[in-house]
Order: C-alpha cells, then sequence, then structure tokens
C-alpha cells in the first residue's frame, strides 16, 4: 500500500509492504532470506568459507518426511562430523572451525 498525507505539499509517499509471513511464498520467502543472509553475513568472520551440500538419498527421504525432527539431528552429526575432521586436520594450525547449517526440504534434488 502507498500512502501519502493529503495535507501537505511535498510530503513523501510512504509505501508498506504486506506479508503473508511465510518462507514457502515465492514473494515473502526472498525477504526472508535476504534478512537471513544479512544476519548470517553480520556474524561471520572475514575469512575464507567453504560451501557444502550434503543430501539425503532418495531412498531415506520418506523416513525423514515422516521423523521431521531428524532433519535436526543430521544436520546436527553433520556439522559435526566437518568440525571434527577440520580439527584433525588444522590440528598444527591450532584453529576451529565453525558450522552454519541450512535445512533444505523441497526444491532442486
Ligand atoms: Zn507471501
Amino acid at each position: 500500500a502507498e500512502y501519502i498525507c493529503t495535507n501537505c505539499t511535498g510530503s513523501e509517499k510512504k509505501k508498506v509492504a504486506f506479508t503473508c509471513k511465510s518462507r514457502f511464498c515465492n514473494r515473502c520467502g526472498k525477504v526472508y532470506i535476504e534478512k537471513w543472509v544479512e544476519k548470517q553475513t553480520e556474524r561471520i568472520l572475514e575469512i575464507g568459507h567453504r560451501h557444502m551440500v550434503l543430501t539425503v538419498p532418495e531412498e531415506l527421504r520418506v523416513m525423514f518426511y515422516r521423523n521431521r525432527d531428524w532433519l535436526k539431528d543430521l544436520s546436527d552429526k553433520a556439522a559435526e562430523v566437518i568440525q571434527y575432521w577440520y580439527r584433525e586436520k588444522g590440528r598444527k594450525r591450532g584453529y576451529e572451525v565453525g558450522a552454519i547449517a541450512v535445512i533444505h526440504t523441497f526444491g532442486r534434488d
């Protein structure tokens, strides 16, 4: 919606966006994602990053569909494995690795 004060001359238009607040809506979900990315960007260090994509084999997807809480366990374990691997690899270098896990349950395979 666009508002303007009819009593003032030269007042600026004020735009107010409506949202269905769904992450699954193409329009509202895009805004949600942009805000999420902005928040994550503020939190992460300005160093090199790796992007890893882990997928659930198609045969197991129905089990995760029926047990949605397994997705959290899976992402926690995946992060642990990644941190373990980098801890072993980086032992001499003395660094710890952080991980941000994001679960995608639909879209591209
Ligand atoms: Zn929407």
